[in-house]
């Protein structure tokens, strides 16, 4: 395959958001995260809304984005990428609450990919306005006020499944994904 610029979403695809907000949830309540049946994007949709404060409360505490797990097989993919001769950028949209999350974004690049990755870092709260060729990530609609060049390739999780339109990326599967590395 030609060079292609590939943009992939941090959350969700090179970091595990969710197994992060299960950890930190126990640590903090000492209770299992009570999470019914995943279907939604948004972790607080599949939630009782009495549990919805306490859990903004897990996204925006400090060391929460820092040390989320890497996705298994996330690191390597991306580094597969770049070796392939890919233009590779991360493009992610921090939450509202920023305050840690922005810099602790870019310290969970630096500690699981490198310092170089660091300038490879898109930080967009509209990611119809970064250009690319392809744009891995695993919010099932990825909306904004731009028409995108990009193809959207969604990065399978439990909570996208419904979602039979775009092309299926999986790490763990390499057939998902290694036409990328021909
Ligand atoms: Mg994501």
């Amino acid at each position: 395959m030609a060079p292609k610029l590939i943009l992939l979403d941090q959350d969700g695809v090179l970091a595990d958001f969710e197994q992060g907000v299960r950890q930190l949830w126990q640590q903090t309540y000492e209770q299992p995260l009570p999470l019914a049946e995943r279907r939604h994007f948004y972790l607080c949709d599949d939630m009782a809304p009495q549990y919805h404060q306490q859990l903004a409360q897990i996204y925006s505490s400090k060391g929460f984005f820092s040390s989320l797990p890497p996705m298994r097989h996330g690191i390597a993919a991306a580094r597969r990428l770049l070796e392939a001769g890919h233009d590779v950028r991360i493009c992610t949209s921090p939450i509202q609450a920023y305050h840690y999350c922005v810099a602790e974004k870019f310290d969970w690049v630096c500690q699981h990919l490198g310092e170089d990755w660091l300038q490879r870092i898109i930080l967009a709260k509209d990611k119809t306005w970064v250009r690319g060729d392809i744009l891995i990530d695993d919010k099932p609609q990825i909306s904004g006020s731009l028409i995108p060049q990009w193809q959207h390739w969604i990065y399978d999780q439990p909570y996208n499944r419904s979602q039979t339109k775009q092309r299926r990326v999986n790490w763990a599967q390499p057939e998902t994904w290694s036409e990328l590395l021909q």
